[in-house]
């Protein structure tokens, strides 16, 4: 167990903005969570984080972050078509997605490179390139903080849905989540369906999960903004569900993208609307929207985390008055 008081949440979070937390308690083994909850600290704020790769704090959180570090990757069952595998929360997700590939289990090729670590990748139920965490995760054991109790989760418990789930509805703050198991395929079956990776493998024959794995990398690398270099934690709003009778509306004036959900609802971009009202690559002081990538808001340094969100309120006002439309934070805004 580490503990740092007066802790700097630059050091925590990919944003890195200006900002301290009372204290950082990075959890090594399970039985020193049990500690953290029997012990005083538990009776003030305290919040789970992983990397800090989707959180913006606004202001100085007072109050103890229980940072989970455990480690461990072990394969429970083969069938000889899948595996199961149990991953403890503290592996860095990337990490997980390279050893699967060496170890010849497939399926998570398309989330290479997300940041953060294992134990978040159900709370917003990551998701790229045609992919999502829900589509391999067959479990989930969390630690319940008001019983005391660990509760197991299929995955039609954890109610996933397009970066949500129960972990960050329902049950927000609930439960802190030790351990996920994937059900992961032995039998190489790629997904190529999304338009950037089919023009970058499309004319090769034979495709692999680690030709997938590498384009993957490529693409995010060229795309989005290093954290380590421009603060920043990734898609700062989600897309946004519309009926199909406010897009028609919308078309007649905006020649936007859309993609089908149902019979009654579509997606929009949000990158585009943003890039429509002349956001893309703007910066104001110390903060920005990406130049590249029109829904990620960067840090050029030195930002306060209430710049951060002035500008994103600043955005969400001025799609809402020209589209007539509000976009959600994916961002957990503290
Ligand atoms: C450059 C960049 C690119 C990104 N690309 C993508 C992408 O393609 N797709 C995508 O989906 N996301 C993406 N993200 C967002 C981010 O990577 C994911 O949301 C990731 O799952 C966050 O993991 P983390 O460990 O950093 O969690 P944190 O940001 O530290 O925490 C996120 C939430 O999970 C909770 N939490 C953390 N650990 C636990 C636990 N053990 N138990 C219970 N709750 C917990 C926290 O309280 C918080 O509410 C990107 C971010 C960056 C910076």
């Amino acid at each position: 167990m580490k503990l740092e008081n007066h802790a700097l949440l630059k050091h925590y979070t990919t944003f890195g903005v200006e900002a301290y937390a009372d204290r950082v308690l990075e959890i090594e083994q399970e039985n020193e969570l049990y500690d953290f909850f029997s012990s005083a600290y538990a009776q003030q704020p305290y919040m789970l984080i992983g990397e800090g790769s989707n959180l913006l704090f606004v202001n100085d959180y007072h109050g103890t972050l229980v940072k989970m570090q455990t480690k461990g990757i072990v394969q429970k069952e083969n069938d000889g078509k899948n595996v199961i595998v149990a991953v403890k929360a503290g592996e860095v997700w990337d990490d997980f997605v390279r050893y699967a590939l060496q170890k010849s289990w497939y399926g998570l090729e398309n989330l290479a490179l997300i940041p953060g670590k294992v134990g978040s990748s159900p709370v917003q139920n990551i998701g790229a390139y045609g992919r999502e965490a829900k589509d391999f995760i067959y479990k989930v054991h969390a630690y319940e903080t008001a019983s005391g109790r660990v509760r197991t989760f299929t995955n039609a418990e954890c109610e996933f849905a397009y970066r949500n789930s129960i972990f960050k509805n329902k049950l927000k703050g609930q439960y802190v989540i030790l351990e996920v198991e994937f059900l992961l395929s032995l039998v190489p079956d790629v997904n190529i369906q999304y338009e950037d990776v089919k023009k970058r493998l499309g004319n090769a024959c034979h495709i692999t999960p680690k030709q997938v794995y590498d384009a993957v990398v490529q693409i995010r690398r060229e795309k989005l903004p290093d954290p380590q270099i421009t603060g920043n934690a990734g898609s700062f709003f989600k897309n946004p569900v519309v009926s199909l009778s406010q897009y028609r509306q919308l078309k007649q004036q905006y020649d936007l993208k859309m993609y089908p959900v149902s019979e009654e609802v579509c997606k929009l971009s949000a990158a585009e609307l943003i890039t429509v009202c002349g956001w893309r690559g703007k910066r104001t002081g110390n903060v920005g929207v990406h130049p590249n990538q029109a829904l990620v808001l960067v840090n050029y340094g030195g930002a306060k985390g209430a710049e951060v969100y002035h500008l994103a309120k600043q955005i969400q006002a001025d799609v809402n008055n020209r589209f007539g439309v509000m976009l959600d934070m994916e961002v957990n805004v503290i």
